[in-house]
């Protein structure tokens, strides 16, 4: 009897921890066997007819992938091909923030019942056009040409990425040039450095040290500090370019001075700094459409005033995220809301917003951005489309020319767009990311205006 007992205890334990099993086998076929779809050790997929996968189009229907008698071909133009790279995708899938890697399931026609073997006469791959203007890319691509960095462009209303280009690239024909190189030149190949870079931001970080100060300071606008070229701080140097004397901030923005922002870093204290570069977006990650920006960087918690000071200059630890910046450049179009970006059409328009700056925060932002244009970069860089904009140099070591940044947007209504430039190692950014932004906004412009 009492072995009856046992055993019917031992049997409705099995029954129990079979049923949890089945239970947690189908929860979780429920919730992630698309994963399985999704990973690229799964080798089943590549057995799958591959004519039924879906293409990708760009914003204008340019097939920039397409298959075909079982094989992946992408679009005729090698250099369209380098250009969307890093949006759309490689053969062999290296590249982990492609539309190819990440829509894997949907390209695939994988569905619940039937996983990726969908019968034809249901469904067949869907096809997924981008936000991207195959076009612009490629004149972004030709005019960074072999430096590497990082190419920008959105809608700062309807937040579609129109030109998103990362360097180096590579055919997608030829990936072979990766593994082979020697000379480091198609180094960080894989990354999409919009979206999963930062780089140390110059200049352009005192976009954020002025709004702290507009932010917690009375009559910010006619603050004086002076510069002598070297400030001693700590028994440390503060440099700048030039001797500027006495300046207020408008002037201090468009002559970029550094010891100008130091100061009013200092001033402003490590909390006030650190609300407000929280407030704009820094330290925390975009997630649109599958992907996931990298996080723009500001910690000043063990500086003392010196680092402080170079930390609102953009130096220090500070990082930005190119795909971040030009999300800031929207918001400061937009009175302060920032739209967050899309890079997949949706039938649907599910555009979310966060307010990153107060409207007279950013106006006052907006009015000495354009201020810097007119009185330094030159308009004539940005025919008709009232751009504002801030240039950056960033020191990144000894030996190694700095990274050059131009950030801004076309305050015209019938052109919104912001755009981000960064090119790493190349000197100053008005002189190397200037030309650069200067083609592919007054390309992009026109195309939304067609
Ligand atoms: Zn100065």
């Amino acid at each position: 009897m009492k072995n009856t007992r046992n055993r019917s205890i031992v049997l409705a334990l099995m029954t129990f921890a079979f049923l949890c099993g089945i239970g947690f086998f189908i929860y979780r076929f429920v919730t992630s066997a698309n994963l399985w779809v999704l990973s690229p050790i799964n080798k089943h997929l590549s057995e799958v007819n591959a004519t039924l996968v879906g293409d990708i189009l760009d914003r204008n229907g340019v097939v920039l992938a397409h298959s075909k008698n079982n094989i992946r071909t992408y679009n005729n133009d090698e250099t369209i091909r380098k250009a969307v790279l890093h949006t759309v995708g490689d053969k062999e899938d290296q590249i982990a923030t492609s539309v190819q890697k990440l829509y894997r399931d949907e390209l695939y026609g994988y569905n619940f019942i039937f996983g990726v073997n969908t019968p034809k006469i249901f469904k067949q791959g869907k096809n997924i056009q981008i936000t991207l203007d195959s076009e612009i890319c490629k004149a972004a691509l030709n005019a960074i040409g072999n430096h590497k960095g990082a190419i920008c462009i959105y809608n700062y209303k309807t937040g579609e990425i129109v030109c998103m280009v990362s360097t180096p690239t590579f055919d997608p024909y030829h990936p072979e040039v990766v593994t082979n190189d020697k000379t480091g030149q198609y180094e960080g190949a894989y990354i999409n450095r919009v979206i999963s870079s930062s780089f140390a931001p110059g200049s352009v970080f005192k976009l954020l040290t002025t709004a702290a100060g507009l932010t917690f300071f009375d009559n910010m606008e006619d603050k004086i500090y002076s510069c002598h070229q070297t400030e001693v701080v700590n028994g440390e140097k503060i440099t700048c370019l030039s001797n500027h004397g006495d300046i207020k901030l408008k002037n201090a923005m468009m002559e970029s001075c550094n010891i100008y922002f130091a100061k009013l870093a200092i001033d402003l204290g490590k909390s006030n700094m650190t609300k407000i570069a929280n407030e704009m977006g820094f330290n925390k990650n975009f997630s649109f459409d599958r992907l996931t920006t990298k996080k723009s960087f500001y910690d000043v918690s063990d500086a003392d005033d010196y680092y402080l000071g170079w930390s609102g200059v953009g130096q220090h630890k500070d990082l930005l995220n190119p795909m971040h910046s030009t999300i800031l450049m929207g918001s400061i179009a937009n009175s302060g809301i920032a739209v967050l970006p899309c890079i997949v059409k949706h039938n649907q328009v599910n555009k979310k917003v966060e307010r990153f700056l107060t409207k007279e925060v950013a106006d006052k932002l907006k009015e000495m951005m354009r201020y810097n244009v007119t009185a330094n970069y030159g308009d004539s860089m940005f025919p008709g489309l009232n751009v504002c904009a801030k240039t950056g140099t960033a020191e990144v070591g000894e030996n190694q020319k700095p990274h050059g940044w131009m950030v801004g947007f076309s305050s015209k209504e019938e052109t919104p767009l912001a755009f981000s430039v960064v090119v790493e190692n190349s000197g100053y950014g008005s002189k190397t990311a200037g030309p650069i932004a200067s083609k592919v906004l007054n390309l992009a412009a026109k195309k939304v205006l067609q």
